[in-house]
């Protein structure tokens, strides 16, 4: 293999082409980004500490770079309705970090290893890239995924709750989960500092209250102001930030296949991962690792190397995809959790959830919280006996 094309700039592109050069120094690397260097939508991401490991192993200068640009916070707040329930993690916390951050140390590693980056380039044309291997990192529209669906086995369905990223000029103490009912509608908000003087805010409901309060027929700003006064609480007087945030409903997406001749999906582009559960950016970026070090297993047999990368990764990232599912079908029936838990028994629910934590995992890591649930006779019957 002489020549890679990686289609898109995002976390997982530009972290595969950083990770090649450094196994595989004669290869060429092109990354292809259709924004400008300085573009980004969103605000701050979260990349959870225990999470990094895999990702440090992998390039612990790059993983230096971002810890140091990271805000950890180990605490949240999970609300419902108005009462405050404190989530003490353990260890140091998800660390979130500005996207754009994130970006420009990625491309501050990409150049210094020599990975030729051309942005404001949108490839329209898959078909007329000349190279060995061609990635598309290109995210939820991916267009490498698009030039062959059948081939992919892609599948791509639409949750029904709308949700859309906003930003908030203060940092928030600690991240927070804030559950609402409001004027007969279901509301939910998703906030997290990530910088000394930015907040990420997503803001979601579920699609009864959308089209109760007649969302569908109102303007982006009308919604805006709409969730403006559910979180008038948290908010304290603070304007939602938007910058091109649009209100959408997740798409699911998945492929039978991970690669289909000279052609190969990472990150969202191959499977998008739920906002609920703050990872798929480290689990786009792992993506990158695992298909670099199958290349670099395989330098000159590259269907080789492409059916390692779907072998070794495919088992660990069905779980954490399994998780991703467990936890989005929970925000889809929001509406029944917030009418039929206390406030004590819908965190309980909710954190056991992705059916990856149970009783036991929660007595280890939070003795209080499962104490304080148990006083206010939150926990389940069978859960109880356990105790
Ligand atoms: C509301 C919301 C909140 C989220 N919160 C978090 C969080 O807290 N933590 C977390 O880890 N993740 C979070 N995510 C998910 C995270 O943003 C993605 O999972 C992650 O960015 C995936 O990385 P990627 O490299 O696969 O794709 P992307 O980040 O989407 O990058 C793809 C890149 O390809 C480029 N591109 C696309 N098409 C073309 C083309 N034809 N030609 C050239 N370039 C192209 C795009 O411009 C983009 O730069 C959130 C997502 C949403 C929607």
């Amino acid at each position: 293999m002489k020549t890679v094309t990686i289609v898109g700039g995002g976390p997982s592109g530009l972290f595969l082409a950083i990770l090649l050069r450094q196994r595989l120094p004669s290869v060429r690397v092109d990354v292809i980004e259709q924004n400008p260097a300085d573009a980004t939508f969103g605000f701050g991401v979260v990349l959870a500490d225990t999470g990094l490991s895999r990702l440090r192993q992998a390039d612990p200068a790059v993983c230096a770079d971002l810890e140091a640009a990271m805000v950890f916070n180990g605490g949240q707040t999970i609300i419902l309705g108005d009462t405050p329930i404190q989530v003490q993690r353990p260890g140091k916390g998800g660390g979130a970090i500005p996207r754009i951050r994130l970006l420009g140390i990625l491309q501050d590693h990409a150049r210094r290893h020599g990975v030729n980056v051309r942005f404001d380039a949108r490839v329209e044309d898959i078909d007329a890239l000349q190279a060995d291997l061609i990635v598309g990192a290109d995210g939820v529209n991916s267009r490498v995924r698009a030039t062959n669906e059948a081939g992919f086995g892609t599948t791509v369905s639409q949750l029904t709750n709308h949700f859309a990223w906003f930003g908030v000029g203060r940092a928030f103490p600690e991240p927070a989960l804030v559950f609402r009912p409001w004027r007969g509608g279901y509301f939910v908000a998703h906030y997290y500092p990530y910088s000394a003087t930015m907040s990420t805010f997503v803001a979601e409901c579920d699609h009864r209250t959308w089209e109760d309060l007649g969302m569908q027929a109102m303007t982006p700003e009308a919604r805006q102001a709409l969730f403006e006064a559910v979180f008038a609480p948290e908010l304290q007087g603070d304007p939602l930030i938007s910058n091109h945030s649009q209100w959408r409903q997740f798409p699911v997406i998945r492929n039978a296949h991970w690669h289909v001749d000279n052609r190969v999906l990472i990150g969202d582009a191959l499977t998008s991962a739920h906002f609920s559960i703050g990872s798929g950016t480290r689990i786009a970026m792992e993506d990158a690792v695992a298909l670099a070090d199958a290349l670099a297993l395989h330098p000159n047999d590259v269907p080789a190397a492409l059916a390692a990368y779907e072998a070794t990764r495919g088992p660990e990232k069905a779980k954490l995809i399994d998780a991703s599912c467990a936890s989005y079908t929970w925000y889809e029936d929001i509406r029944t959790w917030m009418q039929r838990y206390t406030p004590h028994a819908f965190v309980y629910h909710f954190m056991t959830r992705t059916g990856r934590v149970d009783l036991e995992r929660l007595k280890r890591q939070f003795p209080e919280l499962v104490a304080q649930f148990a006083a206010a006779g939150a926990l389940p019957a069978e859960a109880e006996e356990a105790r």
